[in-house]
């Protein structure tokens, strides 16, 4: 049995969501979390201490492994009573590990060395030694000394606990008004032994938007990636081409005498950038997302159907490096309109004109292009994982 402790509002990463629902890697931090014991067969139950928990399953429901039974429970004012209220949920387990939300890089081994830690002693605690030196502070920030660091370790988590241990620890801070830093502190207040297990030195806490940096370098090591987890997709899209349709191009109304058919308006350069941008994204098209038999795109702004397309991919943890397309088209001739193109979707894509690059070519009389019968788009994009890092 884990209880992983999120119920914080976490806000101290600098964003309006709870730190351990951002994106990390294209996934909710908290997910990433879950991973490690997903793979571990020794781990048969999961609780989840939340904020909201029906908000929290709906944000995870997409992550969720399916091996492993998953409750998510409301969690409570401290860390200790979102602990408590955990192992409450937690009936029937003679086994608790409790793990902080917010460190994703656990492995299954570390887990492994907690849990026979936790069966053998009791009450078991991962720690690292201290490599910095140690200074005491005082009050002015004057350093009054140096501690023998070989003397303290840092304490990581998950922490492993005999059940009525750690309720046992839980009940007397509670009586007491005592909050602890962790629940290891409540145990060794018992009286009670704490064995050490060897930590690891990439379980971080994810707190600091810098963790967050350091935490997408750390996802894509071993990976083999030079860069950080970047991602690239292509769109393609044609219409053809009938006297009378409007004639709207990257969201700009270009004047011509025949324009795209199509259900929505056929703005076929939106079409295939929406496409590439999704296809970066691992989700699905835009054909999926925004079906020809659903009446509601009948006449749609693709440049909307950008947007909507747009936000689902930053749901999905992603922001944009590049968006580059072609537009193929006999005539009219594009070029001029071709800035105003660029202005359209940057806006629409919240990023700036420089990262998105249309050219116009013509079919030179070959093909259904060359023929003026219809026209095409290609598009790739690539896509960064996490908030886009913006010059001020
Ligand atoms: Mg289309």
């Amino acid at each position: 049995m884990a209880i992983l402790v999120a119920a914080g509002r976490g806000l101290r990463a600098g964003s309006a969501i709870p730190k351990q629902f951002r994106p990390l890697g294209g996934m909710p931090l908290l997910a990433l979390s879950l991973r490690p014991f997903a793979a571990c067969d020794e781990i048969r139950q999961m609780i989840l201490v939340v904020p909201d928990p029906e908000e929290a399953r709906r944000q995870l429901s997409k992550w969720l492994p399916s091996r492993l039974p998953i409750d998510f429970v409301r969690g409570g004012e401290t860390r200790q009573a979102s602990t408590g209220a955990g192992l409450e949920a937690a009936a029937g387990a003679s086994l608790v590990l409790v793990h902080d939300g917010v460190r994703p890089f656990i492995t299954p081994e570390l887990i492994r060395r907690v849990l026979s830690g936790a069966a053998e002693h009791g009450a078991a605690v991962p720690l690292l030694p201290v490599q910095e030196t140690l200074k005491k502070v005082g009050p002015e920030g004057r350093v009054l000394g140096t501690a023998p660091r070989g003397e303290f370790a840092l304490a990581q988590t998950p922490q492993g606990f005999r059940r009525e241990i750690l309720e046992a620890a839980l009940n007397r801070a509670g009586s007491e008004g005592y909050e602890g830093t962790d629940e290891a502190e409540l145990v060794e207040r018992l009286g009670r032994p704490v064995a050490r297990v060897e930590g690891l030195r990439e379980n971080i806490k994810i707190t600091t938007p810098e963790d967050f940096l350091l935490a997408e370098v750390l996802l894509t090591r071993g990976r083999g990636e030079v860069t950080v987890n970047m991602r690239i997709g292509i769109g393609y899209d044609v219409h053809p081409l009938v006297p009378g349709r409007k004639l709207v191009l990257g969201g700009v109304e270009i004047p011509h005498p025949c324009g795209p058919a199509g259900h929505s308006d056929g703005d076929l350069v939106c079409h295939a950038a929406t496409d590439a941008l999704l296809g970066a994204a691992g989700l699905s098209d835009i054909g999926q997302l925004f079906p020809d038999s659903d009446l509601a795109f009948r006449n749609a702004s693709s440049l909307d159907l950008l947007a909507r397309g747009w936000a689902r991919i930053r749901e999905a943890g992603f922001s944009l490096g590049n968006l580059d397309l072609v537009v193929v088209a006999e005539e009219p001739i594009l070029s001029p309109h071709i800035e105003a193109m660029r202005e359209k979707i940057a806006g629409t894509l919240g990023c700036e004109p420089g990262q998105i690059g249309i050219k116009g070519k013509r079919g030179e009389g070959l093909g259904f292009e060359g023929r003026r019968e219809g026209m095409a788009a290609h598009a790739v994009a690539l896509l960064v994982p996490g908030a886009e890092v913006r010059k001020t």
